[in-house]
């Protein structure tokens, strides 16, 4: 369905990208009446996740009647991903006056970051499609990161080949290790990564390649089980705010679509705030936010231009015109929404707080949690107030970063004799003090 006016409908089967009467962003539309109701839809999952068959224990297939009931059972591609932890911040909370502070591990997934829950719908879509007698040769996304490590996980598991282009030269060895291991064509090419994505748009008119960047609409529908699982998690309570990290904006939108749906459906009865955080350096949407509110009025998609990005740490949302725009800024209208921005010396500080309260932060992460800290101190969250943090990446993904954070903290070396030792570390423990 186009999310922008010309209301056109198609079938997940027929391959559009955007719409192909005005080029919108396209979205799926569910017949949420044919959903059972609440009661009876929360035992049928809670009896699948308890002993259910495959993939119902799969934290998206659980949900597959909400989340793509056009994919049949058995075209399913899941490698177990969702079901991620929701933990309590703990010290990390106490740390900053938020009393209730919750972190969403959606980095603790299978390829370590939240694509998988997009990946799993768009890869099994792809094969129910292929069942129906269409052919395709490769699914194939522009990405240096995340996103090109989910494809080509899933796209082996599926046993369909996957394309990943990158710019070459400007990859790091951990970047192209998963896509290289799980067997996927890399192509590497002398432009950056809007000149990859110009490539990835002119191959996807080939009949027999697929689109899986995130203009594909299909892989919102997985990620959007992320808002049921915090509200499952937490015995049905819905937190007073959402922070998640926003690049191309596609998870931002995502949560908004899956808050909006489950109280369409009545299994909640409001909504969060949902804050998007960005990192200073690459905040498009943050300085649109800012204009709106300049002008004394709601964020519209007109307050938005597109900036150059420049470098930072949090690499995965280093992007300076995102692809998802339209559908953040009505997602976020929708869920009484906020835009913040962390520069690099505060994610830094905030993932080296949470990190020595026990957590081990991605970069995106480290941003929302700054963006977190900001909001507390200023007193737009309360310091009672419930709130989740998504966490979208693991933080051992980002290795450099970490050695940044943890700079201070170098090894010592002691004598490897017992005794000698002994003293060494009694005097370290000592200086600590
Ligand atoms: C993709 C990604 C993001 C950004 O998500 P968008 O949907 O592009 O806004 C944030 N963090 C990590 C770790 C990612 O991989
Ligand atoms: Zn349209």
């Amino acid at each position: 369905m186009c999310t922008e006016g010309c209301a056109g409908e198609f079938t997940p089967a027929t391959t559009h990208y955007r719409c192909p009467r005005c080029a919108g962003l396209l979205e799926v539309r569910h017949e949420l009446a044919a959903l059972p109701e609440a009661a009876v839809w929360r035992e049928i999952v809670r009896t699948r996740t308890f002993g259910g068959e495959w993939p119902h224990l799969s934290g998206v297939w659980r949900l597959h009647e909400w989340v793509m009931p056009w994919v049949s059972r058995a075209q399913v591609v899941s490698l177990g991903e969702g079901g991620s932890p929701l933990v309590p911040a703990g010290r990390y909370g106490a740390a900053i006056g938020a009393r209730s502070l919750w972190i969403k591990q959606c980095g603790s997934g299978h390829t370590g970051s939240f694509k998988d829950l997009g990946m799993t719908v768009l890869v099994s879509a792809v094969k129910q499609m292929i069942a129906e007698g269409r052919e395709v040769r490769a699914m194939v996304c522009a990405s240096t990161g995340d996103t090109s490590a989910a494809l080509a996980a899933y796209g082996a598991a599926a046993g369909i080949p996957v394309i990943v282009v990158l710019p070459a030269g400007k990859i790091s060895s951990a970047q192209l290790l998963q896509p290289r291991a799980h067997g996927a064509m890399v192509v590497a090419l002398e432009t950056d990564f809007d000149g990859c994505m110009r490539v990835v748009e002119r191959l996807a008119r080939e009949p027999a390649l697929y689109l899986a960047n995130s203009l594909n609409c299909l892989r919102i529908e997985g990620q959007k089980t992320i808002a049921w699982e915090i509200v499952a998690q937490r015995g049905g309570v819905v937190p007073a705010w959402v922070l998640v990290p926003g690049g191309n904006l596609g998870n931002v939108s995502a949560l908004a679509k899956g808050f909006l749906e489950l109280l369409a459906l009545g299994w909640i009865d409001r909504l969060p705030r949902l804050v998007c955080c960005q990192a200073e350096r690459a905040a498009p949407l943050y300085e649109a936010f800012v204009r709106a509110k300049a002008a004394g009025r709601a964020l519209r998609s007109e307050d938005y231009r597109p900036v150059q990005a420049g470098t930072t740490a949090a690499s995965a949302i280093q992007i300076g015109a995102p692809v998802s725009l339209p559908k953040a800024v009505a997602g976020l209208n929708a869920c009484g929404g906020v835009v913040a921005a962390a520069s690099e010396a505060a994610l830094a500080a905030a993932a080296a707080r949470a990190d020595q309260a026990g957590f081990y932060v991605c970069p995106q992460t480290a941003a929302a949690l700054a963006c977190a800290e900001q909001l507390v101190a200023d007193r737009t969250i309360g310091a009672e107030e419930e709130v989740v943090v998504i966490s979208t990446a693991h933080g051992l993904k980002f290795g450099e970063f970490k050695a940044q954070v943890a700079a201070e903290n170098q090894a010592v070396s002691v004598s490897s004799e017992p005794e000698a030792a002994v003293a060494a570390i009694h005097r370290l423990l000592d200086a600590k003090r």
